[in-house]
């Protein structure tokens, strides 16, 4: 029997996500109409991208399970009219993407790479880098993104803490949780990377108080969700030099709008929700094995937990 999979995304997705797609649907032997015009009854999956016109999945009544594009859900995980499985994207190229995003970045501050890049002035700054051994990285959230970067940093020599909600114990990572361990992660933090999902009990996680708790000349980098930081408490923490820079990648209002203070703060990198990307041709896989597991009444992949929020 045919399966119905509606595709409700924006047009440019369809046109990059339609050919992989169908070529992984049939590659897990699923025989589907993949569309973006099905009527709500009869449709078994939506593919889902929360910029999407579908806000009410009230009249998608036999819909098996919403398949979400971006790792993200905080723009559909609260929706009232969502009873379906919810599952979000975990994807190798996702992955690989924000690894080298975040290695990159760690190591321009590690590296003091500004220093030597910015001022070729005849100034001879003989002021060498510690190993990575001797630096601390402490990673906001241990999941999917948190935990391969993690990894990641490890294998170069950082010493790296990580803080989850539940305990954890990853080899080469100090496996941190609870009030007291975020205490210890922000104390430690020379470099902290957010890779938080956003929540309710993780919207403005890094508030003036948390901050503080950086030690002098720490570099935040966040691309998690903008909100996880209060802005205002950042400009100012700034001006103190705990954190004596910022790399944003996200921001509570996307696009930053162009009189946003970030733009121009001396002490702050703006990169436009570009630290990683979901990548068609792997997430279609992930999509389609999803769609062969709810054909086949296995259990899906990636599941949201609602109450939670990620
Ligand atoms: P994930 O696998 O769901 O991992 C989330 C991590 O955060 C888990 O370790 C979780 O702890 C921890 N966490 C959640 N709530 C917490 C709390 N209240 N206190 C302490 N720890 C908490 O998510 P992911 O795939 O790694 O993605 C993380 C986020 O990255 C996404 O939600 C999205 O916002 C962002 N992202 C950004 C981009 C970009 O281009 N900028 C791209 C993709 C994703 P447990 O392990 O105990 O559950």
């Amino acid at each position: 029997m045919t399966t119905n999979v509606l595709f409700a995304a924006n047009d440019a997705l369809w046109q990059d996500y339609r050919d992989p797609l169908r070529k992984a649907l049939a590659e897990v032997g699923v025989d589907a109409n993949l569309s973006t015009d099905i009527p709500a009854p009869k449709v078994d999956y939506i593919v889902y991208s929360p910029g999407s016109d579908l806000q009410d999945f009230t009249p998608y009544t036999r819909c098996k399970a919403v398949l979400n594009l971006w790792a993200g859900v905080e723009n559909i995980v609260t929706n009232p009219t969502l009873d379906m499985p919810l599952a979000r994207m975990v994807d190798e190229g996702l992955t690989q993407g924000m690894v080298e995003w975040v290695t990159g970045h760690v190591l321009r501050h590690h590296l003091g790479l500004d220093t030597h890049i910015m001022h070729q002035d005849g100034t001879w700054r003989h002021d060498p880098p510690p190993l990575a051994t001797d630096r601390t990285v402490a990673i906001l959230g241990l999941g999917q993104l948190g935990q391969a970067c993690g990894e990641a940093l490890a294998g170069l020599g950082f010493d790296v803490a990580g803080w989850s909600r539940s305990p954890k114990d990853i080899p080469e990572i100090t496996c941190l949780h609870g009030d007291d361990g975020l205490k210890d992660a922000l104390e430690k933090a020379e470099i902290l990377v957010l890779l938080l999902p956003l929540t309710d009990e993780t919207t403005d996680l890094m508030n003036a108080a948390r901050l503080a708790l950086l030690p002098r000349n720490a570099v935040i980098l966040n691309p998690g969700r903008g909100a996880l930081i209060d802005d205002d408490a950042l400009l100012a923490a700034l001006d103190l030099g705990k954190p004596a820079h910022a790399t944003l990648d996200t921001f509570r209002t996307e696009p930053l709008p162009p009189e946003h203070p970030f733009w121009a703060h001396p002490q702050v990198t703006v990169t436009p929700h570009i630290a990683s990307e979901t990548r068609p041709s792997s997430a279609a896989r992930v999509i389609a094995e999803n769609i062969r597991r709810g054909e086949a009444d296995e259990p899906f992949l990636h599941l949201v937990d609602r109450d939670l929020g990620y």
